[in-house]
């Protein structure tokens, strides 16, 4: 009886672990599905076995997995076209942006030409009125007109400038430069200017009188500099500083002007930027100066700074590493 009763448990034992074994392994294996899932696994499917309850724990699982791998593809495709919408509206955008800068290019040469020829013809006739008589009023008013057509070929150079080096058409053309020269004549063209603000201009060359650069570019960036400091500074002083050494030139233009507060600093680099856009001053430029001098600055591989108090002063750093390196133009993206 012993026996019988021994064996009967024993065949009870493996009966119960059996059916526990049946319970448990859907159980864990669905578990583990889970948790590959949950790792990131994709196409995970739970194998539906096991107990009522487990069978219904995998369909659900299943029906959740084909939902979510449905609802990322319909992401995927979404991301995919708006990725090519918006790379077509960039390609779209720079391309008109381009042709923009090249009317613009196209459009101040074309009036620059006129415009150049009657500043000619008016300093002709004004010298040739000189030596008549009673032409005294004439003359004041061909200054007038002279003078207008000085400041339209301004405006008109800093579009022209801006516009070519926005369309990736100013190139880089390296000569010997001689500072000295360059630095006299610049300065000395602005005269009119130092003199109509009764401003003190002091100029200070130092290191190397011949640099290997872009002359057309230098003098740009001279003149814009030092025309702002004439400009947004009266009864004051201008000092221009150019120091050329082997590794790098360095200009710093400063003045004892109106300064700049600190909020417009990085925005007066900005094409179009004025501090004071009510600015009626006869000098007023159209906000391209410091547009196109840092540009300048840049495409010689150089970089321009400003530290200024309002009330006191500004000063404009350049330095501009040596030799300059012949890049090709590139157009502003
Ligand atoms: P603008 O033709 O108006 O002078 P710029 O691009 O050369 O254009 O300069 C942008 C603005 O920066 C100017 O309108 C002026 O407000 C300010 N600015 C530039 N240089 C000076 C300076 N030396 N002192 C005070 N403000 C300046």
């Amino acid at each position: 009886n012993v026996l019988i009763a021994v064996a009967f448990g024993a065949l009870l034992l493996t009966w119960l672990r059996v059916r526990v074994r049946r319970m448990t392994e859907p159980l864990s294996d669905l578990a583990e599905i889970m948790s590959r899932a949950g790792q990131g696994e994709s196409s995970v499917r739970a194998e539906v076995r096991g107990p009522a309850e487990t069978r219904a724990i995998a369909k659900v699982f299943n029906l959740m997995i084909e939902k979510i791998e449905h609802t990322k593809e319909l992401l995927e495709s979404e991301v995919a076209i708006r990725t090519l919408e918006l790379r077509e509206a960039r390609d779209a955008a720079l391309q008109a942006s381009r042709l923009k800068s090249e009317f613009l290019s196209m459009l101040t040469h074309e009036i620059r030409t006129p415009l150049t020829s009657i500043k000619g013809h008016t300093e002709f006739a004004i010298q040739d009125l000189r030596f008549i008589e009673d032409a005294g009023d004439i003359i004041k008013r061909l200054d007038v007109v002279l003078g207008t057509g000085r400041e339209m070929l301004e405006i008109i150079d800093h579009i022209l400038n801006y516009a070519r080096a926005e369309a990736g058409k100013a190139e880089i053309t390296i000569s010997k430069v001689d500072l000295q020269n360059l630095v006299e004549t610049v300065a000395s063209s602005l005269q009119p200017m130092v003199v109509k603000y009764r401003n003190e201009l002091l100029v200070c060359l130092e290191g190397e009188p011949v640099a290997e650069l872009d002359e057309g570019k230098l003098r740009v960036i001279l003149n814009n500099l030092l025309t702002n400091a004439c400009k947004y500074t009266a009864d004051g002083q201008i000092r221009l500083k150019v120091e050329c050494g082997v590794d790098n030139l360095n200009i710093v233009v400063a003045d004892t002007g109106i300064g700049i507060p600190e909020s417009q600093r990085i925005l007066i680099f900005e094409p179009f930027n004025q501090v004071d856009k009510s600015d009626a001053r006869e000098d007023a430029g159209v906000g391209l100066g410091l547009a196109i001098t840092k540009r300048f600055c840049e495409m010689l591989g150089g970089r321009i700074e400003v530290d200024s108090r309002v009330g006191t002063g500004s000063m404009f750093s350049v330095t501009i590493p040596l030799p300059v390196r012949r890049k090709p133009p590139m157009a502003r993206s």
